[in-house]
């Protein structure tokens, strides 16, 4: 649609495509929810408020009305899904937009595996951004399918659909001015810059901030989420499948500072993402919590499209796209309607959009692993066994040491992962 017509709609001289009546605006900029109406053209928001003429209209009987939810990083892989797959399991609970690090598949696949995602994002029911993956593979410990280096990286920056740089998870590296690490940020400076630092504190998040990394979701405390906070840093507050973070965090939220929180998911697996839900159930959670709702629901919308400065979604808007969500109750929405690009997609939790998977030969046989001869045992040398300890919930790991023989091996000194 040609811009003109856009804004003779908008002005009333001509009808819109579709009307939305009866419904209760949830308007994440004003934190106000009242009656009103509307009007959509093409794939985007014209009008909000009465008075508007529509080819078709439709009575949402009193629902509320919000933008779409937007998930600020998750990485799809994570899923065990192909995007359409994801797409699919998402929308119909009001997800619309998510902003993805393929950095799982460019581990295999490398720069080939980051097209393949950005092809998805160009087709698929999703609005779906892409971050370069910035650290592929994430230390050079690892024995990964592929690497990417700054030149590598360097060219995704000719996509509309590549937003910045991903969680730059090589934290010492940046800290400590490694040189390849310092192209990557350099490159990317006019972009989002993504962080991923566990932990990190005091002189050396103030180098970590000072190269320009702008959010971190690694917090796993109400200090650490603060201190972040402090420096400028956006907060992304994740609830994953191995990391559960929302209920520690919350408590960090106040009306003062909650313009400056994001919720992400990360990494969420086929049944959470079936049995609880994505986004919507980080809102849900955080209203039963005691966050006001529209508070929530804007942490999930217009705070992570200002973030990533995804011009024209996150908020009910003229002009803005029509990616939004019908729902019956404001302190627990589930989505009864989904709409993106001014279609309807989902209703009642069913997709009703066009579903059709695209052949995904370019991975497979992409798995190579020689089950002859694999070992998971490592020798013991000496009296000491140093072991990384897993944290039930959390991806921070422990380093524990024990006596070779004894059954204990006990916490020696808490370190967070690099990964
Ligand atoms: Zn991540």
């Amino acid at each position: 649609m040609k811009l003109h017509e856009r804004i003779a709609i908008a002005r009333g001289d001509q009808p819109a495509d579709l009307l939305l009546t009866n419904l209760q605006l949830v308007n994440v900029y004003t934190g106000e929810v009242y009656p009103s109406e509307v009007a959509i053209a093409g794939s985007r928001i014209v009008g909000v408020g009465p008075g508007y003429e529509a080819h078709q209209t439709l009575d949402l009987e009193g629902r509320f009305l919000a933008p779409g939810f937007i998930d600020a990083h998750v990485h799809i892989e994570s899923s065990l899904c192909t995007p359409p797959e994801f797409a699919r399991a998402v929308l119909v609970r009001g997800v619309t937009t998510v902003i993805t690090d393929p950095h799982e598949i460019a581990n295999v696949l490398g720069l080939e595996g980051v097209r393949l995602m950005l092809n998805a994002a160009k087709n698929g029911l999703l609005s779906m951004y892409v971050m370069a993956s910035s650290c592929v593979p994430a230390t050079h410990m690892e024995t990964s399918g592929a690497a990417l280096s700054a030149d590598d990286l360097v060219g995704l920056l000719q996509s509309r659909w590549v937003l910045g740089l991903a969680e730059m998870m090589n934290y010492p590296g940046l800290v400590f001015g490694d040189a390849e690490v310092l192209r990557k940020v350099e490159a990317f400076a006019q972009g989002v810059l993504d962080g991923h630092c566990p932990g990190l504190s005091g002189k050396q998040l103030s180098a970590y901030r000072a190269a320009g990394i702008g959010s971190d979701h690694e917090c796993t405390t109400v200090e650490e989420a603060r201190e972040k906070l402090r420096v400028g840093m956006t907060l992304f507050i994740r609830e994953a499948t191995n990391a559960h973070n929302l209920d520690a965090l919350l408590p960090v939220v106040t009306p003062q500072n909650s313009r400056r929180i994001c919720f992400c998911t990360d990494d969420r697996q086929p049944a959470d993402l079936l049995d609880e839900g994505s986004i919507d159930h980080m809102v849900r959670r955080a209203i039963a919590q005691g966050i006001a709702p529209v508070e929530a629901i804007r942490m999930a919308t217009l705070n992570t499209a200002e973030y990533f400065r995804l011009h024209g979604y996150g908020a009910v808007s003229p002009g803005y796209h029509a990616d939004l969500i019908a729902f019956e109750d404001l302190q627990a929405p589930h989505a009864a309607l989904v709409f993106r690009g001014g279609q309807l997609v989902a209703q009642a939790g069913q997709l009703v959009a066009r579903f059709q998977p695209p052949p995904l030969s370019e991975v497979r046989s992409s798995m190579n692993i020689h089950w002859e001869g694999l070992d998971f045992s490592i020798p013991a040398q000496g009296e000491q066994i140093r072991v990384i300890g897993s944290i039930p919930g959390q991806l921070v790991t422990e380093h524990r040491s024990g006596q070779r023989g004894s059954k204990a091996v006990w916490p020696w000194r808490t370190r967070p992962a690099i990964c």
